[in-house]
């Protein structure tokens, strides 16, 4: 008996030793670069070199792939990146919403005890982060439930990418630009892991950051800038007058942070007495930080010895968002840092081939979202741009109301395309005023330059639309008591903001929601061009078809292949 139970286990974990069950490979990546909209690759793609030229060349690649949503924001890209559903289902609606109470959350918010971010030293902040408003498990919950031995990582500089990303089940890392540090909270470790603690005190990122100076890609590796014909080909755009230093007119930041200064320039100390991180985080500088520390991840964490324990790594690459919302995707900054990327990812991709073999790694590059031009220089190219300014537009809703219903501040905030309204004032009115009241809102909103449709949250519930219709993502993001009363949706070219504003991703738009997606793996997912309509949610069905997970639970979308 006792023998036969013996070998019994033996036999058992021979066979989980082995790696039988799971025939998967050894490191899969999904790389997703923040807001890098498709529209850079139609762009762009005759002057990339390295990283993006390959996987373009050799990965399949999906040319038509969308996000399902009206206003695709980091949180709401990155959570359907991992849990393959509709805001609706998860509830991360936006990176931060308004409650039927007025309370401000942010999609990661979680200020218990047990949720405490770490500072350095691991001494606990006074504010925490979690996955608590995520409503629904994703791939990372699948692999670690399946492998619980396998390791897994999300690293970013956002922790709402990093959260989104891991779900409550995986391993996020993110900045802290409080304090300068990559940290993660008490949800998900009981102390920072020991290789993230290890870089922090031996990465030298303050002094790398003083020293610091953004150089023009192809300024810096010339042999292409003068050995092919036209010698600007890499910076030189019908559509961009940045040559002539005009474009700095449009933008938020009338400097440019290119071969200007050196980033000590803006190191200064910050409310909370620590340097102050908010120009780094918009530079290339940022990205090869980010790249490092996913090596170590890898150097630390991959075990080569057989057999071999797969690893599933997430890594959200944040500077291009930071950096387009405030000059645009027309500028030589947003370029230049691509330019930047396309050699860094070839250098991170050589690191992690030689160490574990490009034949083993599963590589996958995406998006959160995309971006659209800034409104003043779409208006300049001849286009109906309009900024609909949200605060203009709220005092003015207000004071109609006031006068016609005498309802004192029926709009309690106007929050990327949608409008939270007083809920205490409009559970007092009967039904009929309520109607009337609505209509009225909608006339005043529709009559202003660059709306293109008004829907209550109700009407977009009840209605039916095309499953692509831009009606349609805007449903597909409800959640009610984390959403608006009353969306708007502007047309192509303009946007719902304040009156400071750069650029950014909120509407339902081809330039939001269209995105790059390749999957490349050699001898076993390469050369294949997807030019149908893909959805981005497809993505997580079809890794975990990869991986042999099942689907996660609230996915409603089949894989790719
Ligand atoms: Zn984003």
């Amino acid at each position: 008996m006792k023998t036969s139970l013996f070998i019994k286990i033996l036999l058992l974990n021979l066979i989980f030793s082995l790696n039988i069950f799971s025939n998967i490979p050894d490191l899969t990546i999904i790389m997703v670069i923040d807001q890098f909209a498709y529209n850079y690759i139609e762009k762009l793609n005759e002057n990339f070199n390295y990283a993006f030229k390959d996987l373009l060349k050799n990965g399949i690649t999906c040319r038509n792939a969308h996000h399902p949503h009206g206003t695709p924001a980091t949180a709401t890209g990155h959570t359907a990146l991992n849990t393959g559903a509709f805001a609706r289902d998860h509830g991360i609606i936006n990176n931060a919403w308004i409650t039927p109470e007025y309370q401000k959350v942010k999609s990661d918010q979680d200020d218990s005890q047990n949720s405490l971010v770490f500072g350095p030293e691991n001494k606990l902040q006074n504010y925490g982060k979690s996955a608590k408003n995520t409503m629904c498990s994703g791939l990372t919950y699948e692999f670690t439930k399946k492998y619980p031995d396998y390791k897994t990582y999300s690293i970013s500089l956002k922790s709402r990418a990093s959260i989104g990303m891991s779900g409550a089940s995986g391993n996020p890392i993110w900045f802290d630009d409080k304090t300068g540090i990559f940290t993660t909270s008490k949800a998900f470790f009981n102390e920072i892991p020991e290789w993230v603690q290890d870089f922090n005190a031996n990465y030298n990122l303050d002094n790398i950051i003083k020293n610091y100076k953004w150089e023009l890609f192809y300024k810096l590796h010339n042999k292409y800038l003068y050995t092919i014909n036209s010698k600007t080909k890499y910076y030189n755009f019908d559509y961009i007058d940045f040559h002539k230093k005009t474009h700095y007119k449009y933008v938020q930041d009338n400097k440019t942070l290119i071969s200007n200064k050196y980033l000590k320039d803006y190191f200064k100390k910050n409310i909370y007495e620590y340097p102050e991180y908010s120009e780094f985080i918009k530079t290339p500088l940022a990205n090869k930080v980010l790249l490092d520390l996913s090596k170590t991840c890898i150097e630390k964490n991959f075990d080569n010895t057989k057999p071999i324990k797969p690893m599933l790594l997430w890594i959200s690459l944040s500077p291009l968002d930071y950096l387009g919302h405030t000059y645009g995707p027309d500028s030589i900054e947003a370029i230049d840092m691509i330019y930047h990327l396309d050699h860094q990812i070839k250098e991170f991709t050589n690191f992690i081939n030689k160490k574990i073999g490009e034949k083993n790694i599963l590589f996958i590059l995406t998006a959160d979202h995309g971006i659209q031009p800034l409104v003043k220089i779409s208006k300049k190219r001849g286009y109906d741009a309009h900024v609909i300014k949200a605060n203009e537009l709220k005092a003015e809703i207000n004071n109609k109301i006031k006068t016609k219903y005498n309802i004192n501040n029926i709009v309690y905030e106007i929050k990327s395309c949608q409008l939270y309204l007083n809920v205490k004032e409009l559970n007092k009115i009967p039904v009929d005023t309520k109607n009337s009241l609505f209509k009225n809102i909608k006339k005043i909103i529709r009559s202003k330059p660059g709306v293109s449709k008004v829907y209550t949250d109700q009407e977009l519930l009840n209605g039916n639309f095309k499953f692509s219709s831009v009606e349609n993502f805007y449903k597909n993001q409800i959640y009610l008591k984390r959403s608006g009363h009353i969306i708007i949706i502007p047309n192509k070219y303009s946007t719902v903001a304040e009156e400071k504003y750069g650029t950014g991703h909120r509407t339902g738009s081809k330039f939001n929601t269209h995105v790059p997606l390749i999957i490349y793996q050699p001898g076993v997912f390469e050369h294949k061009k997807f030019k149908n309509r893909v959805w981005i949610p497809q993505l997580p069905a079809t890794v975990a078809k990869i991986l042999n997970l099942p689907k996660p639970k609230n996915c409603e979308f089949e894989p790719i292949f």
